[in-house]
């Protein structure tokens, strides 16, 4: 734990999730924000969640609305109200200035044009594309009178950076690549990289726990904090996700919201709780962890160095797992939100012991309770239609005697009563049960076929049998 909360000071944990709400809370940020979660529930710390908003055109309400809705819907909570990034320009400029003041920034007056020029020749020259630093040691007198300028970052040429990585390692980069940046643009607005560093401060962030894809930002960062004398965090970038097929996970892997296997897929959020805890970390061979022990085990050793695969199949298998665990009256308030009107509650909450073993998602469960709520006459599925012949009519008539014939309409008492039928007719179980399968649930594959009775009831149970037996059966 020492190592872990970095420098030896007992500074309690801050963690902060910082999304960019300019699309869906995907997969990886998920994972993001549960192991920044994690992080700081496990060290009895401070979750924080920062909306890194400051890209005005691409960033939407409806984003945001998403985004935070999914975080609550994977059940994790946050210690303060969201911090809103572009509500703190001026903060932001605050510390552009304060850095200039200091001579850790200077004025750039380099126009447009100009820096055009600059990287055009660069590229003919093969060299890399950087700010060629030109203004760092220039007096803002030899800029002409009212000119803009941006305020740029005056990183140390010499020497080199290091990070103690707690996921990557000792990473190291030379100073000599790390470009002179912008952080205030001439209109006077903050760059994302001098929001981040400046709120991480503001919000006493100890923990920067995030994508690999900004390892290379924390080297643009580190100058920032070192220049203000700031303490620095502990750093922990986690491999991105890949798709089954190796390749960084997007779109064509399909879904990459989270809200989406929620209303689409049918997914549990703790199914996808534990299904993104175990991408990228690990405790021994544990596949199935609480959300208690989560916490108590939850830690930054854990987490691989290598990208992880999303693998929906092992998700759905999880889910499946969650769902047979399930509170069986929650299950029914999912499920009968699927289903739509007409969807009877406490039928549902009934049958659920007997059609949860069979689902791996909550669209499963709910096409496997669509039967409950068929009106009569059934539709038939093509296949229970082709199982129905004439043969099978005239046995749903004998079945529908046996069943007049018993008063008490429990699971034990019909089956030995088809059971007999069976023996007295010199068929097999089988040849009963498939074509009462067929005409109670209108297809070939449900529950336990008594089950299936007992959900139904006597009266609906025995009209549909008799809906689909080769003569009326007489009343009993
Ligand atoms: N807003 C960034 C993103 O969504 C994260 C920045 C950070 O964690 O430092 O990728």
């Amino acid at each position: 734990m020492a190592s872990e909360t970095g420098t030896g000071a007992a500074a309690p944990v801050v963690t902060r999730f910082a999304p960019s709400p300019t699309g869906y809370l995907h997969i990886g940020g998920a994972r993001t924000a549960l192991f920044n979660w994690l992080f700081s529930r496990h060290h009895g710390g401070k979750a924080l969640l920062r909306i890194e908003d400051t890209d005005r055109k691409r960033s939407t309400q409806d984003a945001i609305d998403k985004i935070i809705d999914g975080l609550a819907w994977l059940g994790l909570d946050y210690d303060a109200p969201p911090l809103f990034q572009s509500d703190r320009a001026a903060r932001h400029a605050e510390v552009a200035q304060q850095l200039l003041a200091k001579g850790h920034a200077y004025r750039c007056f380099a126009t447009p044009e100009e820096l055009e020029a600059m990287r055009a020749e660069q590229r003919a020259r093969k060299l890399p594309q950087r700010y060629d630093r030109r203004w760092r040691d220039r007096a803002e007198s030899e800029a002409p009178a009212g000119a803009p300028s941006v305020i740029r970052l005056k990183v140390p040429e010499a020497g080199e950076t290091s990070i103690e990585d707690a996921v990557q390692g000792r990473v190291t980069v030379q100073n000599a690549e790390i470009d002179d940046y912008v952080l205030l643009r001439a209109d006077g607005t903050p760059t994302y990289m001098l929001a981040v560093v400046v709120d991480d401060h503001d919000m006493g962030v100890t923990h920067v726990i995030r994508g690999d894809d900004h390892l290379n930002n924390a080297f643009r960062q580190l100058p920032i904090i070192k220049a203000m004398g700031w303490p620095e965090p502990v750093y922990a970038h986690i491999p991105l996700i890949h798709g089954t097929d190796g390749a960084k996970l997007s779109k064509r892997h399909g879904a990459v919201g989270v809200e989406a296997y929620r209303d689409d897929e049918g997914v549990l959020p703790e199914a996808l709780f534990n299904y993104l805890l175990r991408l990228g970390w690990g405790h021994g061979d544990r596949e199935e962890i609480t959300r208690e022990e989560a916490i108590a085990l939850f830690d930054l050793a854990g987490v691989g160095k290598s990208p992880s695969r999303f693998d929906f199949k092992k998700l759905q298998n999880l889910n499946g797992h969650y769902i047979r665990e399930a509170d069986d009256a929650r299950l029914a308030a999912l499920v009968a939100e699927r289903l739509g009107t007409g969807a009877d509650l406490a039928l549902l909450t009934c049958a659920m012991p007997v059609l949860k073993p069979r689902a791996r998602d909550l669209n499963e469960l709910a096409e496997g309770a669509r039967f409950l709520f068929a009106k009569r006459p059934l539709a038939l599925d093509d296949k229970a239609r082709g199982l129905l012949g004439n043969e099978e009519r005239g046995l749903l008539a004998a079945i529908a005697a046996a069943l007049r014939a018993e008063r008490s309409w429990d699971a034990e008492a019909l089956e030995a009563r088809i059971k007999a039928l069976a023996e007295q007719l010199g068929l097999g179980l089988g040849k009963l049960a498939q074509p009462m399968r067929a005409a109670l649930t209108g297809t070939t594959t449900s529950p336990g076929i008594f089950d299936v009775l007992v959900l139904l009831g006597r009266d609906e149970a025995l009209a549909r049998i008799e809906d689909h037996a080769a003569q009326p059966a007489t009343t009993s």
